[in-house]
């Protein structure tokens, strides 16, 4: 090849790169067409980190599924996303991808900090929950007693946001919503489980915030468990929930105008910068009042095959029984949650529920 030619090849390849400039600003995609859930599925185990500097903001692509937006502008709020902690759970995640992809397109402006998180892609390529062990079961540390993919996973998921929560200013406001979709039917199909706070008072502002966004009923964990909201409340001291969105089902088999209330609250506290000035009215609220244990094999729970959480039983009622013990309800209008009795002896079988009122929760 000539010089000429050589330096032809040259200048055609400048002028490529200017052309493809004038028509995408942004050509130099850090996650192709914005789509991280496509790119996510597409890079399931790893994908290489990378960082680009926009006029905006830093945004970066720590690990697959995994992205980091700090906006130029001093940020109030740190706020965490995170969906597909259970691999099936495909509605949460389209919406938060979606609502990334506005950010990333600059259709929708991005005044807090944020966190995106996918947990659990293996598991979603597959349509199922979980491939070995069941992630939200692995925080706080747990994922070190274990091996395989789904404790790596959780221990990196888990650095992302103690880096994330660390780098941000000391006075930020921090926020991480979980979000799930349940595999049975609930009376109130979006419900919210509050992490066990120790000492510390509920925030009103919160569940106004989740009042505001559809949410229907909150249960009020008792004791400190593995879960990633009780990770990001107690070790970060973040208003952080397992936010239940209704039922599970395959990608592109989610009516996402069902999340239409959320999807609204979510882009407004991401725009603005803001949670809704109004306080929560109707929102129900359940303490938790027994756990039911399975004791033996023969352990069983006196509920149809449909049942939906937060049904409610008259008092007395046998509700479960083995050649061990057997549990009666206590009180009129005491619900049942999580029943599961496929599962190992020793383990929870479900929650005995009762509602309390709103107003006795201690707030600030
Ligand atoms: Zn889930």
């Amino acid at each position: 090849m000539g010089l000429n030619s050589k330096l032809t090849t040259i200048s055609l390849m400048a002028l490529n790169i200017l052309t493809r400039r004038q028509v995408c600003p942004e050509d130099d995609f850090l996650i192709e067409q914005h789509d991280l859930l496509a790119f996510s599925l597409a890079n399931p185990t790893h994908a290489e980190g990378k960082t680009q500097d926009h006029e905006w903001a830093d945004i970066s692509l720590l690990e697959t599924g995994i992205v980091r937006i700090e906006p130029k502008q001093d940020a109030t709020i740190s706020l965490v996303l995170s969906a597909g902690i259970h691999g099936n759970e495909t509605a949460p995640m389209e919406l938060v991808n979606q609502i990334l992809k506005d950010v990333l397109d600059m259709a929708l402006t991005c005044s807090v900090r944020l966190l995106v998180i996918f947990g659990n892609l293996p598991a979603a390529n597959l349509g199922q929950r979980f491939i070995e062990i069941n992630m939200n079961r692995l925080f706080s540390g747990a994922w070190k007693k274990e091996e395989g993919f789904e404790p790596q996973r959780a221990g990196l998921i888990e650095k992302s946001i103690a880096d994330f929560f660390a780098d941000g200013p000391q006075e930020a406001q921090r926020i991480h919503y979980d979000l799930h979709t349940a595999i049975r039917g609930s009376k109130y199909p979006k419900f919210v489980v509050y992490p066990y706070l120790h000492e510390r008072p509920y925030s009103s502002e919160q569940l106004g915030f989740l009042e505001a966004s559809g949410i229907e009923a909150v249960l009020l964990s008792h004791q400190s468990t593995t879960t990633l909201s009780y990770f990001s409340s107690e070790l970060h001291q973040a208003d952080a929930f397992t936010v239940e969105l209704g039922q599970v089902a395959g990608f592109g088999q989610n009516d996402l105008t069902k999340l239409s209330e959320i999807n609204k609250t979510l882009r407004h506290l991401i725009s603005a910068s803001a949670l809704p000035s109004k306080a929560a009215a109707q929102i129900k609220v359940f303490q938790v009042i027994d756990v039911l244990n399975k004791d033996a094999q023969d352990y069983q729970l006196n509920i149809d095959a449909d049942f939906e959480n937060f049904t409610s039983f008259d008092a007395g009622f046998k509700l479960s029984q083995s050649n061990l013990s057997h549990y009666l309800v206590q009180q009129e209008g005491d619900a049942l949650v999580f029943p599961n009795t496929k599962l190992p002896i020793g383990q929870r079988a479900g929650l005995m529920v009762r509602e309390v009122s709103l107003a006795a929760l201690n707030q600030v």
